[in-house]
């Protein structure tokens, strides 16, 4: 193998609008699950990066282009994508999950979508289980690139529903979005970091033993806490 750089910096992609995994602070910082866990195995393993807010598909786009090195944005571990891309151990577990606006009482099930528009992600997980959904309960999609201009076409009644990653649906209801679930998650694939297929094998190997010791320091669940814990 290659000898790497020292002084490489990883040009790292990911999502733009996907809280607690990656969303920007008031300062106009990007922090979350995906950011803080990067940073702190970054110093672990004493490598340099840079993070491009690409949106989820451009990233994953990107990656497969080789454009930028890694991708951590809520990437969920499919057959499909282990095709192109070699993933981490897997971070956290996820699934997908429908909600409404909160006012709407109609919507109780899948087969209350007949007829109605729903909206999703160009190129996630939500998307394809729309897409293998839809032509059973009768609804048509409507792609959006990032959750919160879903989520805004739901609240504003162009879409009846959003199918995105539960954690990231059942965090912006808690935190006021103005949606709310239905119905119970489908099972999904958990959420690795990823780099091209064959390249940088260093990077990988080194965010899985980063990974391993903030989980056994206890740091892993110290960060999921900042976002998921009581009161945040
Ligand atoms: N977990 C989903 C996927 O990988 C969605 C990721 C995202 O929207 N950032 O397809």
């Amino acid at each position: 193998a290659a000898q790497t750089d020292p002084d490489k910096t990883y040009v790292i992609a990911t999502d733009v609008t996907f809280a607690p995994f990656e969303f920007q602070n008031e300062q106009g910082d990007f922090v979350g699950i995906d950011m803080d866990l990067l940073k702190a195995i970054a110093a672990d393993q004493g490598f340099k990066y840079t993070v491009k807010p690409l949106g989820f598909n451009a990233a994953v786009q990107a990656l497969q282009s080789r454009q930028v090195d890694g991708v951590i944005a809520g990437m969920s571990i499919t057959d499909d994508r282990k095709l192109v891309f070699d993933f981490s151990d897997p971070y956290f577990d996820s699934g997908v999950q429908m909600a409404v606006a909160k006012s709407n009482d109609d919507i109780e099930s899948y087969e209350d979508l007949r007829g109605k528009r729903v909206a999703v992600k160009t190129g996630t997980e939500g998307a394809m289980f729309a897409d293998s959904v839809k032509d059973r309960y009768g609804f048509t999609t409507v792609t959006f690139d990032d959750s919160a201009s879903m989520y805004d076409d739901v609240k504003t009644g162009n879409s009846v529903a959003v199918f995105d990653d539960y954690p990231v649906l059942l965090y912006g209801i808690a935190q006021g979005n103005g949606l709310k679930a239905v119905g119970e998650k489908e099972a999904g694939n958990s959420y690795g970091f990823a780099v091209s297929k064959g390249e940088n094998a260093e990077l990988l190997t080194k965010f899985n033993a980063g990974l391993a010791n903030l989980r056994a320091s206890g740091q892993y669940d110290e960060i999921l806490q900042t976002y998921l814990g009581e009161g945040a």
